[in-house]
Protein backbone atom coordinates (compact mmCIF):
# COMPACT_ATOMS: atom_id res chain seq x y z
CA UNK A 1 0.00 0.00 0.00
CA UNK A 2 1.47 3.57 -0.77
CA UNK A 3 0.64 5.53 2.09
CA UNK A 4 0.33 9.36 1.18
CA UNK A 5 3.30 11.40 3.17
CA UNK A 6 0.81 13.21 5.70
CA UNK A 7 -1.84 10.98 7.22
CA UNK A 8 -3.83 13.27 8.19
CA UNK A 9 -5.19 14.04 4.64
CA UNK A 10 -6.72 10.92 3.49
CA UNK A 11 -7.44 10.12 -0.30
CA UNK A 12 -11.16 10.99 -1.40
CA UNK A 13 -13.02 9.49 -4.29
CA UNK A 14 -16.37 11.51 -4.97
CA UNK A 15 -18.92 10.22 -6.80
CA UNK A 16 -17.71 12.73 -9.65
CA UNK A 17 -14.08 11.06 -9.15
CA UNK A 18 -15.80 7.65 -9.69
CA UNK A 19 -17.21 8.32 -12.42
CA UNK A 20 -14.36 10.28 -14.54
CA UNK A 21 -11.98 6.85 -13.26
CA UNK A 22 -14.87 4.58 -14.66
CA UNK A 23 -14.52 6.84 -17.92
CA UNK A 24 -10.77 6.61 -17.84
CA UNK A 25 -10.47 2.76 -17.47
CA UNK A 26 -13.84 1.90 -19.33
CA UNK A 27 -16.68 0.26 -17.83
CA UNK A 28 -16.13 -2.88 -19.30
CA UNK A 29 -12.25 -3.34 -18.51
CA UNK A 30 -13.24 -2.24 -14.75
CA UNK A 31 -16.08 -4.76 -14.43
CA UNK A 32 -13.03 -7.33 -15.54
CA UNK A 33 -10.92 -6.03 -13.21
CA UNK A 34 -12.77 -6.02 -10.08
CA UNK A 35 -14.16 -9.59 -11.01
CA UNK A 36 -10.63 -10.89 -11.08
CA UNK A 37 -9.72 -8.50 -7.81
CA UNK A 38 -12.56 -10.20 -5.72
CA UNK A 39 -11.65 -13.48 -7.83
CA UNK A 40 -7.93 -13.19 -5.67
CA UNK A 41 -9.17 -12.55 -2.37
CA UNK A 42 -12.02 -15.18 -2.41
CA UNK A 43 -9.29 -17.26 -3.04
CA UNK A 44 -7.68 -16.13 -0.01
CA UNK A 45 -10.83 -16.17 2.14
CA UNK A 46 -9.39 -17.79 5.38
CA UNK A 47 -7.08 -14.86 5.89
CA UNK A 48 -10.20 -12.36 6.33
CA UNK A 49 -11.95 -11.83 9.40
CA UNK A 50 -15.70 -12.38 8.75
CA UNK A 51 -19.32 -11.34 10.59
CA UNK A 52 -22.60 -11.11 9.42
CA UNK A 53 -23.39 -7.42 8.60
CA UNK A 54 -24.90 -5.44 10.93
CA UNK A 55 -28.29 -4.65 10.15
CA UNK A 56 -30.60 -1.78 11.33
CA UNK A 57 -34.25 -2.45 10.26
CA UNK A 58 -36.89 -0.54 9.85
CA UNK A 59 -40.54 -1.28 8.31
CA UNK A 60 -39.14 1.49 5.18
CA UNK A 61 -36.04 -0.51 4.89
CA UNK A 62 -32.41 -1.50 6.17
CA UNK A 63 -29.30 0.72 7.11
CA UNK A 64 -26.15 -1.66 7.21
CA UNK A 65 -22.65 -1.81 8.30
CA UNK A 66 -20.06 -4.11 6.89
CA UNK A 67 -16.89 -4.43 8.10
CA UNK A 68 -14.12 -7.04 7.06
CA UNK A 69 -10.28 -6.96 7.30
CA UNK A 70 -7.27 -9.07 6.32
CA UNK A 71 -5.04 -8.08 9.03
CA UNK A 72 -3.02 -5.36 6.95
CA UNK A 73 -6.44 -3.53 5.77
CA UNK A 74 -9.41 -2.59 7.43
CA UNK A 75 -12.95 -1.92 5.05
CA UNK A 76 -16.14 -0.86 5.88
CA UNK A 77 -19.19 0.35 4.34
CA UNK A 78 -22.41 2.31 4.63
CA UNK A 79 -25.04 0.67 2.53
CA UNK A 80 -29.07 1.47 2.25
CA UNK A 81 -31.66 -1.19 0.89
CA UNK A 82 -35.45 0.78 0.86
CA UNK A 83 -37.38 -0.49 -1.72
CA UNK A 84 -40.04 2.12 -1.03
CA UNK A 85 -37.63 4.98 -2.28
CA UNK A 86 -37.70 4.49 -5.59
CA UNK A 87 -41.54 5.91 -5.56
CA UNK A 88 -39.87 9.11 -2.99
CA UNK A 89 -37.45 10.24 -6.00
CA UNK A 90 -34.37 8.48 -3.90
CA UNK A 91 -32.72 5.27 -4.89
CA UNK A 92 -33.28 1.98 -3.72
CA UNK A 93 -28.97 1.32 -2.63
CA UNK A 94 -26.58 4.08 -1.60
CA UNK A 95 -23.62 3.47 0.06
CA UNK A 96 -20.27 5.25 0.88
CA UNK A 97 -17.11 3.73 2.66
CA UNK A 98 -13.44 3.65 2.99
CA UNK A 99 -10.30 1.41 3.72
CA UNK A 100 -7.60 2.18 6.82
CA UNK A 101 -4.55 0.71 8.06
CA UNK A 102 -4.64 -2.46 10.47
CA UNK A 103 -0.76 -1.02 12.07
CA UNK A 104 -1.59 2.13 13.32
CA UNK A 105 -5.76 2.81 12.15
CA UNK A 106 -5.54 5.24 10.23
CA UNK A 107 -7.62 5.66 7.09
CA UNK A 108 -6.56 5.44 3.51
CA UNK A 109 -9.50 6.11 1.78
CA UNK A 110 -12.83 7.16 1.84
CA UNK A 111 -15.13 6.92 -1.01
CA UNK A 112 -18.36 7.04 -2.59
CA UNK A 113 -19.61 3.49 -2.91
CA UNK A 114 -23.15 3.44 -4.59
CA UNK A 115 -21.43 3.50 -8.25
CA UNK A 116 -18.92 1.10 -6.47
CA UNK A 117 -21.42 -1.08 -4.98
CA UNK A 118 -23.09 -1.60 -8.62
CA UNK A 119 -20.14 -2.43 -9.99
CA UNK A 120 -18.81 -5.01 -7.12
CA UNK A 121 -22.52 -6.79 -7.23
CA UNK A 122 -22.21 -7.06 -11.03
CA UNK A 123 -18.67 -8.24 -10.82
CA UNK A 124 -19.35 -10.99 -7.82
CA UNK A 125 -22.29 -11.93 -10.27
CA UNK A 126 -19.91 -12.81 -13.20
CA UNK A 127 -17.26 -14.29 -11.50
CA UNK A 128 -19.86 -16.59 -9.85
CA UNK A 129 -21.33 -17.54 -13.16
CA UNK A 130 -17.91 -17.71 -14.27
CA UNK A 131 -17.23 -20.75 -12.30
CA UNK A 132 -20.96 -22.27 -12.39
CA UNK A 133 -22.80 -21.03 -15.12
CA UNK A 134 -23.60 -23.79 -17.78
CA UNK A 135 -20.09 -23.37 -20.79
CA UNK A 136 -20.72 -20.98 -23.99
CA UNK A 137 -23.93 -19.32 -22.21
CA UNK A 138 -24.95 -16.64 -24.29
CA UNK A 139 -28.33 -15.70 -23.25
CA UNK A 140 -29.50 -13.86 -20.17
CA UNK A 141 -32.70 -13.53 -19.10
CA UNK A 142 -32.65 -10.04 -16.75
CA UNK A 143 -35.85 -9.43 -14.49
CA UNK A 144 -35.85 -6.09 -12.38
CA UNK A 145 -34.49 -3.66 -14.78
CA UNK A 146 -33.59 -1.19 -12.14
CA UNK A 147 -29.99 0.74 -11.02
CA UNK A 148 -28.00 -2.51 -11.10
CA UNK A 149 -29.78 -3.82 -14.37
CA UNK A 150 -27.14 -2.92 -16.81
CA UNK A 151 -24.20 -3.51 -14.56
CA UNK A 152 -25.42 -6.93 -14.18
CA UNK A 153 -25.61 -7.30 -18.47
CA UNK A 154 -22.55 -5.79 -19.11
CA UNK A 155 -20.58 -7.49 -16.38
CA UNK A 156 -21.87 -10.95 -18.05
CA UNK A 157 -21.17 -9.46 -21.38
CA UNK A 158 -17.91 -9.16 -20.18
CA UNK A 159 -16.52 -11.79 -18.15
CA UNK A 160 -18.69 -14.98 -19.52
CA UNK A 161 -19.73 -13.94 -22.54
CA UNK A 162 -23.19 -13.33 -22.70
CA UNK A 163 -24.25 -11.36 -26.07
CA UNK A 164 -28.52 -11.36 -25.77
CA UNK A 165 -30.00 -9.65 -22.77
CA UNK A 166 -33.53 -10.27 -22.53
CA UNK A 167 -35.50 -7.56 -20.16
CA UNK A 168 -38.62 -7.66 -17.86
CA UNK A 169 -39.38 -5.31 -15.07
CA UNK A 170 -43.28 -4.87 -14.04
CA UNK A 171 -42.88 -1.13 -14.66
CA UNK A 172 -42.63 -1.14 -18.44
CA UNK A 173 -40.00 2.70 -17.49
CA UNK A 174 -37.48 0.77 -15.87
CA UNK A 175 -36.95 -1.75 -19.22
CA UNK A 176 -37.32 1.71 -21.71
CA UNK A 177 -34.47 3.21 -19.42
CA UNK A 178 -32.37 -0.06 -19.68
CA UNK A 179 -33.05 -0.73 -23.55
CA UNK A 180 -31.70 3.32 -23.81
CA UNK A 181 -28.64 2.48 -21.74
CA UNK A 182 -27.53 -0.42 -23.45
CA UNK A 183 -28.60 0.00 -27.04
CA UNK A 184 -24.96 1.28 -27.89
CA UNK A 185 -23.66 -1.72 -26.19
CA UNK A 186 -22.54 -4.68 -28.27
CA UNK A 187 -25.46 -6.70 -25.94
CA UNK A 188 -28.57 -7.31 -28.00
CA UNK A 189 -31.48 -6.23 -26.02
CA UNK A 190 -34.97 -7.49 -25.84
CA UNK A 191 -37.67 -5.91 -24.12
CA UNK A 192 -40.05 -8.71 -22.68
CA UNK A 193 -43.64 -8.66 -21.98
CA UNK A 194 -43.44 -11.30 -19.20
CA UNK A 195 -40.76 -12.50 -16.87
CA UNK A 196 -41.53 -16.03 -18.90
CA UNK A 197 -40.86 -14.82 -22.07
CA UNK A 198 -37.59 -12.98 -20.38
CA UNK A 199 -36.09 -16.42 -19.22
CA UNK A 200 -37.42 -18.14 -22.72
CA UNK A 201 -33.64 -19.76 -24.23
CA UNK A 202 -31.88 -18.17 -21.34
CA UNK A 203 -29.11 -20.07 -19.95
CA UNK A 204 -28.34 -17.39 -17.04
CA UNK A 205 -31.75 -16.29 -15.13
CA UNK A 206 -30.86 -13.00 -12.83
CA UNK A 207 -33.66 -12.03 -10.68
CA UNK A 208 -32.60 -8.06 -9.43
CA UNK A 209 -36.16 -7.04 -7.98
CA UNK A 210 -36.60 -4.84 -4.70
CA UNK A 211 -39.77 -5.59 -2.59
CA UNK A 212 -39.24 -6.22 0.85
CA UNK A 213 -41.23 -9.12 1.22
CA UNK A 214 -41.29 -12.90 0.03
CA UNK A 215 -41.83 -12.49 -3.82
CA UNK A 216 -41.76 -15.04 -6.01
CA UNK A 217 -39.99 -13.69 -9.32
CA UNK A 218 -39.47 -16.84 -10.28
CA UNK A 219 -42.11 -20.42 -9.69
CA UNK A 220 -40.64 -23.64 -9.89
CA UNK A 221 -42.66 -24.49 -13.42
CA UNK A 222 -40.13 -21.31 -14.77
CA UNK A 223 -37.13 -23.27 -14.43
CA UNK A 224 -35.60 -25.23 -16.42
CA UNK A 225 -32.96 -28.07 -16.15
CA UNK A 226 -29.13 -26.86 -16.63
CA UNK A 227 -29.55 -23.06 -16.10
CA UNK A 228 -27.70 -20.88 -13.85
CA UNK A 229 -29.77 -18.77 -11.16
CA UNK A 230 -28.03 -15.32 -10.76
CA UNK A 231 -30.64 -14.04 -7.58
CA UNK A 232 -29.33 -10.64 -6.49
CA UNK A 233 -32.67 -9.28 -5.02
CA UNK A 234 -33.25 -10.93 -2.04
CA UNK A 235 -30.78 -9.69 0.20
CA UNK A 236 -32.60 -9.08 3.43
CA UNK A 237 -34.49 -10.71 6.13
CA UNK A 238 -38.42 -11.10 4.53
CA UNK A 239 -37.17 -10.29 1.15
CA UNK A 240 -36.64 -12.83 -1.26
CA UNK A 241 -37.53 -13.61 -4.95
CA UNK A 242 -37.69 -17.60 -5.03
CA UNK A 243 -40.33 -19.75 -4.95
CA UNK A 244 -38.83 -22.45 -1.76
CA UNK A 245 -39.35 -25.20 -4.39
CA UNK A 246 -36.83 -23.90 -6.68
CA UNK A 247 -34.36 -24.04 -4.04
CA UNK A 248 -34.76 -27.51 -3.22
CA UNK A 249 -34.39 -28.24 -7.14
CA UNK A 250 -31.13 -26.24 -7.17
CA UNK A 251 -27.54 -26.51 -5.82
CA UNK A 252 -27.20 -23.57 -3.93
CA UNK A 253 -23.62 -21.42 -3.53
CA UNK A 254 -23.06 -18.44 -1.40
CA UNK A 255 -20.92 -15.70 0.18
CA UNK A 256 -21.16 -16.15 3.73
CA UNK A 257 -22.98 -18.88 5.11
CA UNK A 258 -24.01 -17.07 8.42
CA UNK A 259 -24.80 -13.83 6.62
CA UNK A 260 -26.75 -15.60 3.67
CA UNK A 261 -29.08 -17.73 6.01
CA UNK A 262 -30.18 -14.38 7.49
CA UNK A 263 -30.85 -12.56 4.61
CA UNK A 264 -30.77 -14.77 1.22
CA UNK A 265 -33.10 -17.26 -0.44
CA UNK A 266 -32.32 -19.48 2.12
CA UNK A 267 -33.88 -18.23 4.81
CA UNK A 268 -36.69 -20.37 3.36
CA UNK A 269 -34.97 -23.32 4.33
CA UNK A 270 -33.97 -25.38 7.05
CA UNK A 271 -31.21 -24.03 8.81
CA UNK A 272 -28.74 -26.47 8.51
CA UNK A 273 -29.67 -26.89 4.72
CA UNK A 274 -26.36 -28.20 2.85
CA UNK A 275 -25.26 -24.99 0.62
CA UNK A 276 -21.57 -24.49 -0.91
CA UNK A 277 -19.26 -21.80 -0.52
CA UNK A 278 -18.43 -20.18 -3.81
CA UNK A 279 -14.67 -19.80 -2.67
CA UNK A 280 -14.29 -22.85 -2.08
CA UNK A 281 -15.59 -23.52 -5.80
CA UNK A 282 -13.43 -21.19 -6.86
CA UNK A 283 -10.41 -22.69 -5.03
CA UNK A 284 -10.99 -26.04 -7.00
CA UNK A 285 -11.94 -27.82 -3.10
CA UNK A 286 -15.33 -28.29 -4.09
CA UNK A 287 -17.37 -29.00 -6.93
CA UNK A 288 -19.45 -26.32 -8.76
CA UNK A 289 -21.28 -27.29 -12.03
CA UNK A 290 -20.98 -31.33 -12.57
CA UNK A 291 -23.48 -31.63 -14.94
CA UNK A 292 -25.59 -30.14 -17.93
CA UNK A 293 -29.16 -30.59 -16.13
CA UNK A 294 -27.56 -29.53 -12.77
CA UNK A 295 -29.48 -25.68 -11.80
CA UNK A 296 -26.88 -23.90 -9.99
CA UNK A 297 -28.15 -20.90 -8.02
CA UNK A 298 -25.97 -18.03 -6.97
CA UNK A 299 -27.72 -16.74 -3.63
CA UNK A 300 -26.37 -13.35 -3.87
CA UNK A 301 -26.75 -10.87 -0.84
CA UNK A 302 -23.52 -9.16 -1.21
CA UNK A 303 -20.66 -9.91 1.49
CA UNK A 304 -18.05 -7.27 3.11
CA UNK A 305 -15.02 -9.00 1.25
CA UNK A 306 -16.68 -7.81 -1.86
CA UNK A 307 -16.34 -4.22 -0.72
CA UNK A 308 -12.77 -4.59 0.51
CA UNK A 309 -11.48 -5.91 -2.74
CA UNK A 310 -13.58 -3.08 -4.73
CA UNK A 311 -12.12 -0.26 -2.38
CA UNK A 312 -8.34 -1.60 -2.72
CA UNK A 313 -9.08 -1.70 -6.61
CA UNK A 314 -10.46 1.72 -6.54
CA UNK A 315 -7.43 3.36 -4.43
CA UNK A 316 -4.56 2.04 -6.08
CA UNK A 317 -6.27 3.44 -9.97
CA UNK A 318 -7.34 6.65 -8.57
CA UNK A 319 -4.30 7.49 -6.84
CA UNK A 320 -2.73 6.28 -10.67
CA UNK A 321 -5.21 8.30 -12.89
CA UNK A 322 -5.49 11.23 -10.63
CA UNK A 323 -8.80 10.70 -9.52
CA UNK A 324 -9.25 11.79 -6.19
CA UNK A 325 -9.02 14.79 -3.71
CA UNK A 326 -7.41 15.16 -0.71
CA UNK A 327 -9.86 15.19 2.72
CA UNK A 328 -8.33 16.62 5.83
CA UNK A 329 -10.50 13.71 7.73
CA UNK A 330 -8.14 13.20 10.79
CA UNK A 331 -7.13 15.93 13.35
CA UNK A 332 -3.43 15.80 13.50
CA UNK A 333 -1.49 17.57 16.10
CA UNK A 334 2.19 17.90 16.24
CA UNK A 335 2.02 16.83 19.46
CA UNK A 336 -0.06 13.29 19.28
CA UNK A 337 -0.85 14.41 23.09
CA UNK A 338 -2.39 18.04 22.67
CA UNK A 339 -5.30 17.68 21.12
CA UNK A 340 -6.59 19.93 23.12
CA UNK A 341 -3.27 22.64 22.29
CA UNK A 342 -4.44 22.05 18.35
CA UNK A 343 -7.89 23.39 18.90
CA UNK A 344 -6.67 26.31 21.12
CA UNK A 345 -4.16 27.36 18.76
CA UNK A 346 -6.70 27.66 16.01
CA UNK A 347 -7.33 31.17 15.92
CA UNK A 348 -10.50 31.17 14.31
CA UNK A 349 -12.76 33.76 15.50
CA UNK A 350 -15.57 33.26 18.86
CA UNK A 351 -14.00 29.96 19.55
CA UNK A 352 -11.55 31.31 21.92
CA UNK A 353 -13.81 33.22 23.19
CA UNK A 354 -16.49 31.11 24.02
CA UNK A 355 -16.69 29.99 27.25
CA UNK A 356 -15.47 26.08 27.38
P1 LIG B 1 -34.20 -0.52 -8.06
O1 LIG B 1 -35.26 -0.13 -7.10
O2 LIG B 1 -33.45 0.54 -8.80
O3 LIG B 1 -34.80 -1.53 -9.14
C1 LIG B 1 -35.64 -2.59 -8.82
C2 LIG B 1 -36.55 -2.86 -10.01
O4 LIG B 1 -37.31 -4.04 -9.73
C3 LIG B 1 -37.54 -1.72 -10.28
O5 LIG B 1 -37.40 -1.26 -11.62
C4 LIG B 1 -38.91 -2.40 -10.06
O6 LIG B 1 -39.91 -1.90 -10.92
C5 LIG B 1 -38.57 -3.85 -10.34
N1 LIG B 1 -39.51 -4.83 -9.77
C6 LIG B 1 -40.06 -4.83 -8.52
N2 LIG B 1 -40.86 -5.91 -8.39
C7 LIG B 1 -40.79 -6.60 -9.56
C8 LIG B 1 -41.40 -7.80 -10.04
N3 LIG B 1 -42.23 -8.51 -9.28
N4 LIG B 1 -41.10 -8.23 -11.29
C9 LIG B 1 -40.26 -7.51 -12.10
N5 LIG B 1 -39.69 -6.36 -11.71
C10 LIG B 1 -39.93 -5.91 -10.45
O7 LIG B 1 -33.19 -1.43 -7.22
P2 LIG B 1 -31.68 -1.86 -7.58
O8 LIG B 1 -30.71 -0.88 -7.03
O9 LIG B 1 -31.61 -2.24 -9.03
O10 LIG B 1 -31.56 -3.16 -6.68
C11 LIG B 1 -32.30 -4.32 -7.00
C12 LIG B 1 -32.23 -5.29 -5.85
O11 LIG B 1 -30.89 -5.77 -5.70
C13 LIG B 1 -32.60 -4.68 -4.50
O12 LIG B 1 -33.43 -5.58 -3.83
C14 LIG B 1 -31.29 -4.52 -3.78
O13 LIG B 1 -31.43 -4.58 -2.39
C15 LIG B 1 -30.52 -5.68 -4.33
N6 LIG B 1 -29.07 -5.55 -4.30
C16 LIG B 1 -28.36 -6.65 -3.97
C17 LIG B 1 -26.99 -6.59 -3.96
C18 LIG B 1 -26.20 -7.83 -3.66
O14 LIG B 1 -24.98 -7.76 -3.46
N7 LIG B 1 -26.81 -8.98 -3.69
C19 LIG B 1 -26.32 -5.40 -4.23
C20 LIG B 1 -27.08 -4.29 -4.60
C21 LIG B 1 -28.46 -4.39 -4.63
Amino acid sequence: MSAPSDLALVPFISVEDMMRLVHKLGLRDMLAHLADAIEADFLRWESFDKTPRVASHSTDGVIELMPTSDGAQYAFKYVNGHPANLARGFQTVAAFGGLSRVDNGYPVLLSEMTLLTAMRTAATSAMAARALAPKNSKVMGMIGNGAQCEFQALAMAEVVGIEQVRLWDIDARATEKAMRNLSETSLEVIACKSAEEAIAGAQILTTCTADKQFATILSDNMVGAGVHLNAIGGDCPGKTELHRDVLYRSDIFVEFPPQTRIEGEIQQLEPDYPVTELWQVLAQQASGRTHTDQITLFDSVGFAIEDFSALKFVRSAALQQGTYSMLDLVADPDDPRDLFGMLGRAKFPRLLNTPI
